[in-house]
């Protein structure tokens, strides 16, 4: 305790309540129906999203809406100790609470017997992917026209130094004492995935919560932003 913060200041310089610089780029594949990059304090993302379209073996299709699955996984480079390829348990879980966030805003009962594939490839990773993989799934979404109630957002809190503080980098997630990543429908302020390491009081709890729906409404501003900027683009061309 007392190495993460000082003078009210965190060990990059950022305030509490200050977000790592973020910047999100829609439509960056040419092969996808719909793509995002997103790059987070050390973290870099992408996203490519394919559908609706048949899901095949037939046997896993639902007559009645289409499936989303959302596929996170980290690059063997993307980490200090090389990551062993493939899916591990970390990568299941977040795939699977993904999927389940953002299929929570999908129209799915519009295409029945479909499937939504999203894939989040993790090309650097420094605490945080699995907001900045929602964060960048939900852009590809979008440029993939998707019909959706809201556009997803997310960003975590957490605590470090007894502090509640936003966007836990690396090292403040490692020896912090609470991480806490949510996901939100930024209009409605639902919230579609809350997740938590370690511990927090519930008073702690409630400031943690309040100023990581504050942290994805700004991530909410910057993503359609960048949907504004892919679609002025295509305009102009
Ligand atoms: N990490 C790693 N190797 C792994 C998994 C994670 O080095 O196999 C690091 C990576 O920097 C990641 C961080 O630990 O961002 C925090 O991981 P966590 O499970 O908390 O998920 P995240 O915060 O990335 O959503």
């Amino acid at each position: 305790m007392g190495e993460l913060i000082k003078d009210g200041l965190r060990i990059d310089g950022r305030k509490p309540d200050e977000l790592r610089p973020i910047k999100i780029e829609a439509g960056v594949l040419y092969r996808a129906d719909g793509s995002a990059y997103v790059e987070w304090g050390g973290n870099k993302v992408l996203a490519a999203v394919y559908g609706p379209r048949e899901l095949l073996p037939k046997h896993m299709q639902d007559p009645t809406k289409a499936v989303v699955n959302a596929r996170y996984n980290m690059a063997s480079f993307s980490v200090e100790d090389r990551k062993r390829p493939g899916p591990d348990r970390r990568s299941i879980e977040i795939s699977k609470v993904t999927s389940e966030a953002l299929e929570s805003v999908i129209f799915t009962e519009l295409f029945p017997r479909a499937v939504i594939d999203i894939n989040i490839e993790i090309l650097d990773a420094e605490a945080g992917t699995r907001c900045a993989g929602i964060t960048a799934a939900a852009v590809a979404l979008a440029d993939a026209g998707i019909p959706m109630r809201d556009i997803p957002a997310a960003c975590a809190a957490g605590k470090v130094d007894g502090q509640v503080v936003l966007d836990l980098r690396k090292e403040e997630d490692q020896e912090g004492e609470a991480d806490l990543p949510i996901a939100i429908a930024p209009r409605t302020e639902e919230i579609l995935l809350l997740q938590m390491d370690g511990h927090l009081t519930y008073k702690e709890f409630e400031e943690a919560l309040e100023l990581a729906i504050k942290g994805s409404k700004y991530v909410s501003k910057l993503q359609k932003e960048a949907l504004r900027r892919k679609y002025k683009k295509v305009e102009e061309e």
